[in-house]
């Protein structure tokens, strides 16, 4: 493993202070479990490694003015076992009880996972699906993107230089929603997804769909929206038919390839029917919802 220096920091400007100073030498450290496996590995060699687990401003979830605040430090176990994300937002803590082992969650962080920027990340999809926000501390201050604008390919961030994310914004409604989220991999535990598909409907009267999300892991270089198959489904109740049209929409619109852990065309054909599974039983889900779950 090749060395580095290892710098602890306690607040934000000083994490950002020493990242800075590093000339895009230095990696913040979170829970580690990407960050030391790929140092091991030799595909990242940073000469500073900056441990921000100390900061607070990067910890605890919030619920204030209708919003859900969710600090990047937060450990995927907390997602899986607070009260206040399975009770406002179930889909995130179901795909967080879906990553790696009980002993990966407890270590690692929310924030780790939307950075390492893997295509198959599991809390990405979950967050995408909920239009969340993510919020970044830079050179400028703090500034708010769409997570749908964060992930710009496999390991790469709209992150800038010595840039931070610091929390993740979710507008709560209450609107009657159901959400799933669909993971295949090759083994049951500890491996990363092949296949990820999270789908959330939201229901206005009548049973109408008044809003679709379809968010893909691993089957293209980022986590992935599909606004052509979502659309489809604006104002209708839900038929199987209508479930297949979007799920086939959502299948025509990824970009799988094949590796070790499935081919292109497995994969295509998972997205076709997990989200159609996936469409049905969020609308079944969210008919099944009492009005205002958030009052
Ligand atoms: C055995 C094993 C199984 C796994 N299984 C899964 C799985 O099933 N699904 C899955 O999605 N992942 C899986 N992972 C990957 C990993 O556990 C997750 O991605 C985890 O959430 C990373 O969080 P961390 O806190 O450990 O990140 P770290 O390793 O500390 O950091 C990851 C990257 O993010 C950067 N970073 C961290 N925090 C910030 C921040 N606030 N601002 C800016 N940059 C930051 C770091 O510099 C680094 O580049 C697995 C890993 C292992 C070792």
């Amino acid at each position: 493993m090749q060395s580095f220096d290892y710098r602890k920091v306690y607040t934000l400007q000083e994490a950002l202070d020493v990242a800075l100073a590093s000339k895009g030498a230095s990696a913040f450290l979170a829970g580690g479990t990407d960050l030391l496996v790929q140092i091991k590995e030799g595909k990242k060699q940073p000469r500073y490694v900056i441990d921000v687990k100390g900061v607070n401003e990067l910890a605890g979830v919030t619920l204030a003015g209708g919003e859900l605040f969710i600090g990047a430090l937060t450990t995927i176990r907390t997602l899986e076992t607070s009260l206040s994300v399975s009770a406002k937002v179930p889909l995130l803590a179901q795909a967080a009880a879906k990553l790696g082992s009980v002993q990966v969650r407890y270590r690692a962080t929310l924030g780790g996972n939307l950075c390492n920027a893997s295509p198959s990340a599991d809390t990405a999809s979950a967050l995408l699906a909920l239009d969340a926000q993510a919020e970044i501390y830079g050179k400028t201050g703090t500034r708010v993107i769409e997570l749908d604008n964060f992930f710009l390919g496999p390991g790469t961030t709209a992150l800038g230089d010595g840039e931070l994310l610091t929390r993740l914004k979710i507008r709560l409604t209450s609107n009657r929603q159901g959400s799933v989220y669909y993971k295949l991999s090759t083994r049951k535990a500890m491996d990363l997804a092949f296949v990820g598909v999270a789908v959330l409907i939201e229901l206005g009267g009548d049973d109408q769909i008044s809003k679709t999300r379809i968010a893909l892991g691993a089957v293209a270089p980022a986590p992935i929206r599909v606004p052509s198959a979502e659309k489809l489904l604006e104002g209708v109740r839900l038929s199987p038919e209508a479930a297949r049209e979007s799920a086939e929409l959502a299948a025509r619109s990824c970009e799988p390839i094949s590796d070790h852990r499935a081919s292109a065309a497995y994969r295509r054909e998972m997205v076709r029917e997990l989200c159609q599974q996936g469409l049905l039983a969020a609308y079944r889900q969210a008919k099944s919802q009492k009005e205002d779950k958030n009052e």
